[in-house]
């Protein structure tokens, strides 16, 4: 037996067991001391109402012979969910048809999965910095990965190198950790590209619903041309609240390779996935009724309205930052190594975030901070920082 020795050369996924090791260390030797998390990427709000009643109706359906279900029609998600899909890209002025939606468990495995469709001797060029997912997954495949540097020069949004050749593009926006997001011609720019170079934009949409600036599309199939060259991944858990319940889609366009890769992707789901539970499906349809719409508004606001706080106390203080606005993300510039600013937090003021350095090279020296805690705790964690800084 051989095993994949890819793995070997995957870096150890050390960023969340370091920050946890670090924070039993202080509070073994602090036990009364307040920590307030600001460093988490997990919502924290409860479910929209009616996506609970939807789910409990569904359960309650399963549990009566006339309207109990066994596997799904097929592994691509049922079709209320993927009519309803259609409709909520239809109210931003984007068409994508049902049979081009594939319900998922949610957007880390299609990250994961879609390089199944890929060639292990494509050249994948990655963002730095951005969500390990994409370079870790290639890693695992012995993909040849080259970088794109994100920094403060291009607002952590780069535009593509055209001397640059590559045949899978990751982007990732509002982008994870930076919270950065591309404008219309700055995406167009990528479109233009990939479509010339004959590569794919694989493009994670998971914060889609936090984009609050007009000229900033919300998918990427906003852009002219990227139906011949991209995929979009989606997912619920931070638009409505599904990190514990598990749903999303991807989105793969006709015209990608004349239909190919959307036949391709549909028989690798088929082989290796048996589909997304008819009650969770339920509970994602329910989040596109105009009642649901506006409950998972209310919790997305509620994280804006911390963000906002975070972002304008860092305005104040004349720290560099960026993300916040169309982001649950606050990626502020620490003016040391990140690792020593996470535990000047840590240390001073009770507050844990993430260091930037757990995202590529380009994120040393800058630290991620979340809106995902309450407005109380994140107004203290704010006060908190003030003193240190
Ligand atoms: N994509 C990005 C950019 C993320 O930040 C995350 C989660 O943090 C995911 C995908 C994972 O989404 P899901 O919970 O649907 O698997």
């Amino acid at each position: 037996m051989k095993i994949n020795s890819n793995y070997d050369k995957i870096q150890n996924s050390y960023l969340f067991v370091e920050i946890a090791n670090r924070v039993k260390k202080y509070t073994a030797a602090h036990p009364d001391a307040d920590i307030i998390k600001l460093g988490i990427g997990d919502v924290t709000r409860p479910l929209a109402p009616c996506v609970v009643e939807a789910g409990l109706k569904a359960v309650a359906e399963m549990g009566r012979v006339e309207t109990f279900r066994g596997y799904s029609p097929d592994s691509q998600g049922y079709e209320f969910l993927r009519d309803a899909i259609s409709r909520y890209y239809s109210l931003f002025g984007v068409k994508v048809a049902p049979h081009e939606i594939h319900v998922s468990d949610g957007a880390k495995s299609d990250c994961g999965n879609i390089v199944d469709l890929f060639d292990s001797d494509n050249t994948v060029l990655i963002p730095d910095p951005v969500y390990p997912v994409y370079l870790d997954s290639n890693v695992m495949s012995g993909r040849k990965i080259i970088f794109c540097d994100a920094t403060e020069e291009n607002d952590f949004a780069p535009l593509p190198d055209k001397k640059v050749k590559c045949d899978i593009i990751y982007l990732c926006a509002p982008n994870n950790p930076t919270g950065s997001v591309f404008t219309y011609d700055k995406l167009k720019a990528w479109v233009d590209y990939a479509n010339s170079l004959g590569a794919v934009i694989i493009f994670d949409a998971a914060y889609e619903a936090f984009v609050t600036q007009p000229d900033v599309p919300r998918s990427i199939f906003a852009v002219e041309g990227a139906r011949t060259c991209a995929i979009e991944l989606c997912s619920y858990s931070k638009t409505a609240g599904f990190t514990g319940t598990r749903c999303g889609y991807t989105v793969v366009p006709d015209e990608l390779l004349g239909g190919k890769l959307a036949k391709m992707w549909a028989r690798r789901q088929s082989t290796k996935f048996n589909g997304t539970s008819y009650i969770q499906q339920r509970m994602a349809e329910a989040a596109y009724s105009d009642e649901g719409i506006r409950q998972c508004r209310e919790n997305i606001a509620a994280y804006q309205k911390n963000a906002k706080l975070i972002s304008d106390a860092l305005t104040e203080m004349g720290v560099y930052h960026t993300g916040g606005v169309n982001s649950p993300y606050i990626w502020l510039k620490c003016g040391t190594d990140s690792w020593d600013f996470f535990d000047r937090l840590l240390e001073g003021a009770n507050v844990v975030g993430t260091p930037g350095s757990g995202f590529g090279k380009n994120g040393e020296g800058y630290f991620r901070l979340t809106a995902f805690n309450t407005y109380e705790k994140t107004k203290e964690a704010i006060e908190r920082i003030k003193k240190v800084l």
